[in-house]
């Protein structure tokens, strides 16, 4: 029995609150404003849903739980069936296919139920649309020789479309004293394996090349990789941080060059890391600030803040738009974190303000800050509270859109195709939201 609660909801959803929303926020399409709330509040998986026949892809717990309650709590197979996405089109606002990012909880009023047996989300009574889980890619039949699988070793997701290479799955930021508030890498890793599942914590290059040549021979779909982890403080296998996480890059370029593009999610380094990074075929570059405010970096990234600083990791990212080029430097904010409790904002406003700062900030020079919408996992140490408003995502695209069109920004590289229908990027609705026109 777990110990943890699932988390609670501030302002549970309904469809008066959606209808709501619909008429307040024009400039956002009605797919965003649904994609923030399903990843606000999770989905609930019937249970005659989850046992379809399992022609899609599951889970495969590619970094963080990304889940509203613990595997031990899933007493439906969640943990296993839950599918990685879900595609929704039509049902009662006519909706256009949008991908969203599973995130398991079983108290969410969004509810996944079969009719003539395919799955539909519904709120409260209400048809929000049919539903689509995520094909299985053809070489997640394959072993590695060392006998690993490839959903464990370089999982897919994004419809497919980013292999997603977490190469070491804890963080030397460890503690509450260090590690970022709402996040559960070293958590979400101990529970994994207190379940029994294979999950390695360092991987082998020897076995990501192994699967990367299964994708090159059998895959049209992935178009980008992620190479990622926790923080390396001192060494990993000997190695310092950069040099640890060079390694993998260095050998997929060396083997593919070109096949697929690079892209790094790590600490904020100096500009002479980050031409190593480049110069290994790395071409996009993730410094995750995670959240602006001043106060709040130093409460909500304790690490980050003690080991470099908030000056340094600011001045770093600007730094590597000159390595990089600008609008290929993408750091991410956790978006509701400006919200949570005890240190966090009182207000939507006061968030969205100061996270409107940040953003010109980093825009106005060509940099492109995109979010993620945080998740209140249960083990992290900002626990079991409640999430945001919807109010707060429905602000915070409206403001993310009217500053990247003010600087008349690219679309961000390595996200796929941008607009409603077409977006892939699942934690968010920055990617459904460029090109929105509008409605009346
Ligand atoms: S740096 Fe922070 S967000 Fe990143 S893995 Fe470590 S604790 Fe998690």
């Amino acid at each position: 029995m777990s110990t943890v609660e699932t988390v609670q909801i501030r302002q549970p959803s309904d469809m008066k609150l959606l209808e709501k929303m619909e008429r307040t926020y024009l400039n956002i399409p009605m797919e965003a404003i649904i994609k923030q709330d399903v990843l606000r509040q999770g989905i609930n998986f019937s249970s005659e849903s989850l046992s379809l026949d399992k022609d899609y892809k599951a889970k495969d717990y590619f970094i963080f739980s990304f889940d509203h309650m613990p595997l031990s709590d899933m007493k439906k197979g969640e943990d296993k069936n839950a599918p990685e996405e879900i595609r929704i089109t039509g049902g009662h606002f006519d909706l256009k296919s949008t991908v969203i990012s599973t995130r398991n909880n079983s108290n969410s009023p969004y509810i996944v139920k079969l009719i003539n047996n395919k799955p539909h989300l519904f709120l409260e009574n209400t048809d929000l649309g049919g539903l689509e889980f995520p094909p299985i890619p053809s070489w997640y039949k394959h072993k590695t020789s060392s006998g690993k699988l490839p959903g464990e070793i370089a999982p897919v997701i994004e419809w497919g479309y980013l292999i997603y290479l977490t190469v070491f799955r804890n963080c030397q930021y460890f503690g509450k004293e260090e590690e970022c508030a709402f996040c559960d890498i070293n958590h979400n890793y101990r529970q994994q394996k207190n379940a029994g599942r294979p999950y390695t914590g360092v991987k082998d290059v020897e076995d990501i090349l192994e699967v990367l040549s299964w994708i090159a021979e059998e895959d049209s779909i992935a178009k980008v990789y992620t190479i990622t982890g926790g923080s390396v403080l001192t060494t990993l296998k000997k190695k310092k941080e950069v040099d640890f996480y060079l390694e993998y890059p260095r050998a997929i370029e060396s083997k593919f060059p070109g096949r697929w593009m690079g892209k790094l999610v790590s600490q904020a380094f100096e500009k002479e890391d980050c031409k190593q990074f480049k110069n290994a075929g790395i071409q996009v570059y993730h410094p995750n600030y995670e959240v602006w405010d001043k106060a709040l970096f130093e409460k909500i990234c304790p690490g980050k803040s003690s080991w470099i600083g908030r000056d340094t990791w600011i001045r770093r990212i600007v730094e590597s738009a000159e390595i990089f080029g600008p609008s290929y430097v993408i750091p991410n904010f956790v978006g509701g974190v400006e919200l949570s409790e005890p240190y966090g904002f009182k207000t939507v406003k006061e968030a969205v303000d100061s996270t409107s700062e940040g953003l010109d900030f980093f825009m106005s020079k060509g940099i492109m800050p995109r979010f993620t919408a945080w998740c209140p996992e249960p083990y992290t140490t900002l626990g079991t509270q409640a999430g945001p408003p919807l109010e707060y995502f429905c602000e915070l695209l409206t403001s993310w859109k009217q500053i990247f069109e003010k600087y008349n920004l690219p679309v961000p590289p390595g996200y796929g195709e941008p607009g409603v229908g077409k977006a892939v990027f699942s934690v968010s609705a920055f990617m459904d939201v460029i090109g929105y026109k509008g409605r009346i």
